[in-house]
């Protein structure tokens, strides 16, 4: 199954290569989609970011992950 970015749509096979585009794009619709959904749960796409740098691991990731997979029905 492949995962699309709820953002501009492309795709990559696994959630978690989602995540690293969304990072990686890191441009104003990608922030404010991640901003969007942290709304609710505490976080901003600036502190995964930091979270990502500083701490070993992919929690940052998995966590963007998660809600890009949510998100797939929605697409
Ligand atoms: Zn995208």
């Amino acid at each position: 199954m492949n995962f699309k970015c709820p953002v501009c749509k492309k795709e990559w096979n696994s959630s978690l290569q989602v995540a690293r585009h969304m990072f990686g794009t890191g441009d104003k619709p990608h922030k404010a989609w991640i901003d969007e959904q942290g709304k609710d749960k505490g976080f901003t796409f600036i502190d995964l970011m930091i979270e990502q740098a500083t701490t070993p691991g992919n929690k940052s990731y998995v966590t963007v992950a998660e809600l890009i997979e949510k998100a797939q029905g929605k697409l």
